[in-house]
């Protein structure tokens, strides 16, 4: 099945032509149409399985063209390398949309990221600890978070994330989609699904 029977929105299905992308793959095929439904999901996907693109697609089409400049959402990533590749792959697929996007993540300055937050961004690609500073100091509110996506969950995990990725969902509207990701799913990491989800679909592949 090629891209274009799968639903996406017409600027989001020029940014994946743009990108060289014809076919989908595997996880893309179960999960676009589980995300563009609007359940929740839960799927066991390393890097390199095409992950990124199979969140990245569907919520771009499901935000519409048109930004509105408030977090609608939020994706947790658990390094600065993995916020920052993900946050690109969302400006690149949302090239011919007026969405905007921006990475959120320590080891550099406030300046910038404030600078990018304060004219206003649809899409938020944070690590967990910088994301908490500029929520503590207001910067970023997350009361218009439609879709919130965990991802790389287990990593998260093995680096202590937990408490502060718990208070993250927490501050997101109860009513809302969220996706979730992990290489793994041993019962730690199935409680905090539990914790996050409501009816998620499962995908592993
Ligand atoms: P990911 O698992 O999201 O890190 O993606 C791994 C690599 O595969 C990235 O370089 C993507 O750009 C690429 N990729 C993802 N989906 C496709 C696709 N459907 N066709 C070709 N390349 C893809």
């Amino acid at each position: 099945m090629p891209f274009k029977a799968l639903q996406l929105s017409a600027p989001v299905l020029r940014g994946v032509v743009a990108a060289g992308y014809t076919d989908p793959t595997p996880i893309q095929l179960r999960a676009i149409p589980v995300v563009l439904g609007g359940g929740d999901l839960i799927g066991s996907a390393q890097t390199g399985t095409g992950k990124t693109a199979a969140f990245a697609l569907p919520i771009l089409t499901r935000l519409g063209a048109h930004a509105a400049r408030a977090p609608r959402v939020l994706v947790l990533e658990p390094t600065r390398e993995l916020a920052a590749q993900v946050e690109t792959a969302f400006r690149d697929f949302a090239r011919f949309t007026d969405l905007r996007t921006v990475a959120v993540f320590g080891g550099v300055g406030y300046g910038l990221q404030r600078t990018e937050l304060k004219r206003g961004v649809d899409v938020i690609v944070a690590t967990p600890g910088r994301l908490m500073d500029y929520l503590h100091d207001r910067t970023i509110n997350l009361q218009g978070v439609e879709i919130l996506v965990l991802d790389e969950v287990d990593r998260m995990l093995d680096m202590g994330f937990l408490p502060v990725v718990k208070d993250i969902i927490q501050r997101c509207p109860r009513q809302r989609q969220t996706l979730f990701f992990s290489a793994t799913v041993p019962p730690e990491i199935q409680a905090v699904a539990s914790f996050a989800l409501r009816n998620p679909t499962r995908v592993e592949v």
